[in-house]
This record gives C-alpha cells, sequence and structure tokens, in this order.
C-alpha cells in the first residue's frame, strides 16, 4: 500500500509570451511536456501528448503501459502534425511518472523522452534519474565535451530526441520502489536553466508541503530569469511500499537485465557508450533505480525483436536528421560571422576613408577647412577643423581657384590643407608682388610662379593652365 501527497505548478516565465509546457497530476500518473515548434506548435504538441499519455495509460495501468502510453503520445503527436502541415515539426518532450502494482508490489515507474527530467530527492541528496536527449547532453555521454562544458554549450537546448517529430520514438524508463518519504521532482528545462542542483535540493528541503515547493521552485526561477516556460510536479512517497524482500528481488532481476550490452543500450541514448550507465548503476545499487528494459511478449531474443530493429533504425534516422540539423546551425552560423565581418569591415572602411579624408572649402568668404569628403560620405558629413581666417575677397585674386574653393579642393591630409592654405596666402602675396610689378612692366616673367602656385587648383577642375593663363592674361 503507497500513499503519495502531489503538488504541481506551471509559469510562462518572464521572457517567452505564451505557456508550451503542460503537467499532468492525477492520483497515479504524472508528467510534464515542454511543447516546441514555432507559433502555436509548441503548445499543441505537448498538450496532445499530456492528453494520449493519460488516455493510454488509463487503459493499461502498467509499467509496460506506461512506456507504451508515451509511444502511444508519440504517435499521437506525430500524426496531428502529419494532418496539419502547418505544424509540421512541432514537437514536445515528455518525462512521466506512474505509480503501478507489479506482482503485487507497488512500483513507481519514470518514462522520459527529451530533456525535461526526473529527479529523486532522498535523504537530502538530490540525484537526477533521467538522461537529458539534448545535442550537448549526448556529447557528455560520448566523451566529446565535459558536463561543464554542457551547460554552457550552444547546442545545450537542441533535442537529440523528441517526442513527435518521428513516427516512432524511444523511450527511456526506470523503476524505482517508492519508500516512505521519498521525494521525486519531474520539471521542465525552464527549471534546470535557471536552479542549480542545490538551489533546487535547498527548496526541496525547507518545504515539507509538495504544492507549496513547487510554487516555491517556480518563483526562485522566475527570480532566476525565467527565460522559459517553467513547470514542476513534485510527488511525495508518504507510505511506501515497505516489502524490502520482494522489491529487491525485482530490482535484481530487473538490474540484471539492465545491466547487459542490450539493456544498457535501450536506456542509454542512441550510438554512445552510456558513459552514464557507471552513475547509473551506482544510482541502482544507493537508490534502487532500476532502467526498465522493454521485453516484447513470447520474444526469446529481445534483440532480435523487429520493434528492436525498428528502434534502432529509428535512431539512425535520428541521428541522421541531427547531424543535419547541427550542419544548417553551423552553416548558419559561419553566414552570419561572415556577414556581420562584411558590415564591420564595410563601416570601418567608409569611416576610415572618412576621417582620412581633408579638403579646403569655402564659409562665405572664408577658407575653411574640412575633415572629411566633399559632400560626405554615405551618412557621414564633413566637419570643421579650422576657421583659417583667410578670406577670398583680400587675398585671392584668381577665379578659378575661387572657383575650385567653391566646390572645394581634396588633400590628403590635415598638413597638406594647411599647406595648400598658406601656399595660397604666399601665392596672393607673390601676386600682389606680380601685379604691382605688372603695373610696371606688363606681361613678364614673374606671372610665372603665379601659374605654379594654382597649379593643383586648376588640376583639380581639370581645367588647363592655358585657359587660366588666358583669363588671367584678360584681366
Ligand atoms: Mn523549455
Amino acid at each position: 500500500m503507497t500513499v503519495l501527497r502531489t503538488g504541481s505548478a506551471s509559469d510562462t516565465g518572464l521572457v517567452r509570451s505564451t505557456n508550451q509546457d503542460r503537467s499532468l497530476e492525477t492520483g497515479t500518473l504524472f508528467a510534464v511536456a515542454d511543447g516546441m515548434g514555432g507559433h502555436v506548435g509548441g503548445e499543441i504538441a505537448s498538450q496532445i501528448a499530456i492528453e494520449a499519455l493519460e488516455r493510454a495509460f488509463g487503459s493499461q495501468p502498467s509499467s509496460r503501459g506506461l512506456t507504451e502510453a508515451v509511444e502511444r503520445a508519440n504517435l499521437a503527436v506525430w500524426e496531428h502534425s502529419q494532418d496539419h502541415p502547418d505544424l509540421r515539426g512541432m514537437g514536445t518532450t515528455l518525462t512521466a511518472a506512474a505509480l503501478v502494482n507489479e506482482d503485487g508490489n507497488d512500483v513507481l515507474v519514470l518514462a522520459n523522452v527529451g530533456d525535461s527530467r526526473s529527479y529523486q530527492f532522498q535523504d537530502g541528496r538530490l540525484t537526477q534519474i533521467s538522461l537529458d536527449h539534448s545535442v550537448a547532453e549526448e556529447m557528455v555521454r560520448a566523451g566529446e565535451i565535459s558536463p561543464a562544458e554542457a551547460t554552457v554549450h550552444p547546442q545545450r537546448h537542441i533535442l537529440a530526441r523528441a517526442l513527435g517529430v518521428t513516427a516512432e520514438v524511444a523511450v527511456d524508463a526506470w523503476t524505482v520502489a517508492p519508500s516512505s518519504g521519498d521525494r521525486y521532482l519531474l520539471c521542465s528545462d525552464g527549471l534546470t536553466n535557471e536552479l542549480g542542483n542545490n538551489q533546487i535540493a535547498e527548496v526541496l528541503s525547507a518545504r515539507a508541503d509538495p504544492q507549496q515547493a513547487a510554487d516555491v521552485l517556480v518563483e526562485a526561477a522566475r527570480r532566476h530569469g525565467g527565460s522559459d516556460n517553467i513547470t514542476v510536479v513534485v510527488i511525495d512517497v508518504l507510505v511506501g511500499e515497505e516489502t524490502g524482500a520482494e522489491t529487491g528481488a525485482e530490482t535484481g532481476q530487473a538490474a540484471a537485465t539492465g545491466g547487459s550490452p542490450e539493456g544498457r543500450a535501450t536506456v542509454g541514448s542512441p550510438g554512445t557508450p552510456v558513459p552514464g550507465a557507471d552513475g547509473l548503476s551506482t544510482a541502482v545499487d544507493a537508490t534502487g533505480i532500476v532502467p526498465v528494459v522493454r521485453r516484447e511478449p513470447g520474444a526469446t531474443h529481445p534483440q532480435a525483436s523487429p520493434s528492436r530493429r525498428q528502434r534502432r533504425r529509428s535512431r539512425a534516422t535520428e541521428r541522421r536528421r541531427e547531424r543535419g540539423r547541427r550542419l544548417v546551425t553551423i552553416r548558419a552560423l559561419v553566414f552570419l560571422v561572415v556577414l556581420a565581418a562584411i558590415l564591420v569591415g564595410g563601416y570601418s572602411a567608409v569611416r576610415w576613408f572618412d576621417v582620412n579624408s581633408y579638403y579646403v572649402g569655402l564659409d562665405g568668404n572664408e577658407l575653411m577647412i574640412y575633415q572629411g569628403r566633399i559632400g560626405g560620405v554615405l551618412w557621414y558629413h564633413p566637419v570643421v577643423v579650422e576657421r583659417t581666417g583667410v578670406t577670398t575677397g583680400n587675398v585671392l585674386s584668381d577665379p578659378l581657384t575661387v572657383g575650385a574653393l567653391r566646390s572645394g579642393v581634396q588633400e590628403p591630409s590635415y598638413a597638406a590643407a594647411r599647406a595648400y592654405v598658406s601656399g595660397l596666402v604666399r601665392t596672393d602675396t607673390s601676386t600682389h608682388t606680380a601685379s604691382a610689378s605688372a603695373s610696371a612692366s606688363a606681361g613678364d616673367a614673374r606671372a610665372a610662379p603665379v601659374a605654379l602656385r594654382t597649379g593643383p587648383g586648376t588640376t583639380l577642375l581639370g581645367a588647363t593652365g592655358t585657359d587660366r593663363l588666358a583669363v588671367s592674361g584678360g584681366q
């Protein structure tokens, strides 16, 4: 005879606009589903999964019934997405716990697909039972990255296995002997992304009432950012099944099966050597958590059963799909990086071009030195860096130079711009000298320096020296 007391809570969080998590809390069946898929897909997927799970488990409330109910839920979501093209690709996680009676003993069965989690809280210690089916976690199990790296890995939110995205799915399952005082926690990643194990354990220790514990956990996740939907189910074993010997026998038998390589493969992640199995077997010894190996009725060699082959095939498909997804992600990332580089490079080039350019122009009659390009470049407009105090009226007699200044005379540097202005001033002085002497001796050699001085302006205008001289001479 086992007595449970439970509580649950769910919250949209502070960032998302809708809550795509769903939870289930009946007398003997509990679940958390975290839907995914654009627009409304996520909440539809999690809703369908929960409803199908409850219906299927109701008609077969057993350990095996729970695993099959999860498979039914998978099929229900898959079929719905096939019938509704706008919902293609939707899916959900599903982590479930059920109290069932097996051979006269109450047993708690846990099943999981995806990265929502199940934990056991026993004597103040929090132990994760489920294995996350995320890309990052599977890389940890394959020994490719460390657990610490996984917590910040860019693909920690990408699921390697989910409910409803393929017609078949591999379900992980465990059985646990319900022991008085033990507490079980089902939750979506909205909780575990915000709170560490110690923070979760703290709340579970401090709050004896399961409903209060659920509420406080959700509130704590909100306070830590609430970047995702948060859903929690807390299950307390008030009175456990105290039939040690029989449960032990059951445990021993299942553990032996679970210990075989075939069993491990079912429990573990696709294609990995299940490094988690070490931790798992420790957990089995310490807490009686036993991986459930699905037995086909009448199949003497479970490894030869068509279902297992099918499962392996669907796992292979899953891996291919995953690789495809990873490839797409990397390609998208490379594209974004290249795009960013082009934008930053273009911006820098324009900025550099602008900042390293100077020209001499006129403000009214005064010669100004501007930083920038004549007329500006894109959104950069020239900036006055020096009012020279030199005016056209009193120092310049050459109308072509004035014309050039009016449109602006580009110089390669600030120093060059200043040199150009002082050159004009000196030219002007010599022009005065020239005209002074010219009045005395008309059309002499002293006009030559004038032509040379105003040379640059002429070049910029595109006029020929003879034109300029002709104008000059005409004065
Ligand atoms: Mn989530």
